[in-house]
């Protein structure tokens, strides 16, 4: 469908997507892999078309939440290997093992039983193994890990092909992280003198791969970044954002002083003015608590939004501006010299640009860029 039918859309920058790729595996040390996390489709920009793009540009794994999200990328015959994240139950067995996908195990009945199948079906299946060092959420305790390894290791049909762990606070602490990645070396020495050799291991999410290097390992596991949003303000990197959000003004209209705007009139106009309504609300996951706090980009300027943000539709005072019917607003992305942000948004509404992304992209259609062409239109 033609792209001007639509009144507000997203635009995913594919190339934007590959350069922030390209600009992250520069940082590493080869031959350094690099798993990207694709989880929850892909933080909100699809997860098909991104996956696609990311092996064009040499990915070595993806990362997701969970099987239903690796069968996605299956059915669209994308044959990488694919990291479950989350945790599989019985019931996800099957497919596992039918799909070639790599669980992740921290549980040793459900690794009996993949074994159990694995070996009626005359299979050997890779497996990766969550070591808790401080997250206090998936993963077998650190000081259970070893053993828990070696009990793994007489299971005949499953082979440890990875081993990782998390941060819960890699913007924050770095004697913690540090000590996290002291911990996991120390296992890894432990494994190594035992004759165990296990050939990945990995631990980097986006804050530490840019910020603690001894993170690395052999691989590395960025989200955020690849999308070019950033986990904390003052990283110099160049990362372009990937998504952008777009609609078109749908009414002008002129108001004297004192007009009372939208539900709950939090905002009255201070003059003769000139209000535009933009067909985009909470209803698409643009959060309701930016009312009257938020930026819009008109004619490459910005304007606050007035008044409470409605279900489909929120309302600009853009004063004397001469506005179009038609014309294009961005409420995130660039316009001209301006640009707003999903750190700028989430910093707004007391949230983390994780979750502007992710909201967004679940609510609106998606149109891919590459080349400065459209391509191609996915509609949610
Ligand atoms: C999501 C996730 C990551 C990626 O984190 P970012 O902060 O987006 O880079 C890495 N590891 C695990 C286990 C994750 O769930």
């Amino acid at each position: 469908m033609d792209r001007s039918l639509y009144h507000r859309w997203l635009e995913i920058n594919l190339d934007n997507l590959a350069d922030n790729f390209q600009r992250l595996k520069r940082l590493l040390s080869p031959p350094t892999k690099i798993l990207v996390c694709v989880k929850k489709d892909a933080y909100g920009h699809g997860i098909v078309p991104v996956a696609k793009r990311l092996i064009k540009e040499g990915v070595d794994y993806l990362g997701v939440a969970n099987v239903e999200e690796a069968l996605k990328l299956r059915e669209s015959k994308i044959r990488i290997p694919v990291l479950i994240l989350g945790m599989i139950l019985k019931q996800d067995i099957d497919y596992v093992i039918r799909e070639d996908l790599t669980p992740t195990v921290s549980h040793l009945t459900v690794a009996r039983l993949l074994n159990k199948k694995a070996t009626a079906l005359g299979k050997r299946i890779k497996v990766h193994i969550k070591v808790d060092t401080g997250m206090g959420r998936l993963g077998v305790l650190y000081r259970d890990t070893f053993d828990f390894i070696l009990r793994i290791r007489k299971l005949k049909c499953l082979e440890i092909e990875g081993i990782f762990t998390h941060f819960p606070l890699a913007e924050a602490d770095t004697s913690f992280t540090s000590q996290q990645i002291k911990l996991f070396k120390e296992l890894k020495e432990r494994l190594f003198k035992r004759g165990i050799y296990i050939p990945l291991y990995h631990t980097a999410n986006s804050m530490a791969l840019v910020g603690y290097r001894e993170s690395h390992f052999n691989m590395v596991r960025p989200g955020l970044m690849v999308y070019g949003l950033y986990p904390k303000k003052g990283l110099e990197l160049k990362l372009k954002p990937v998504m952008a959000l777009k609609a078109r003004v749908v009414f002008i209209k002129k108001l004297p002083k004192g007009f009372g705007i939208s539900y709950g009139h939090t905002y009255r106009t201070k003059r003769d003015t000139n209000i535009v309504v933009i067909p985009v609300g909470y209803g698409d996951g643009y959060f309701r608590c930016l009312s009257n706090k938020a930026e819009v980009l008109i004619q490459g300027r910005r304007f606050r939004i007035s008044g409470t943000i409605c279900m489909d539709q929120m309302m600009v005072d853009v004063k004397d501006l001469k506005v179009k019917m038609g014309e294009e607003v961005v409420l995130l992305g660039r316009q001209k010299k301006e640009l707003i942000t999903a750190e700028e948004l989430a910093g707004l509404s007391g949230t983390i640009p994780y979750e502007i992304t992710t909201s967004l992209g679940f609510h609106l259609p998606r149109f891919y860029i590459t080349d400065k062409k459209y391509y191609s239109l996915q509609i949610r």
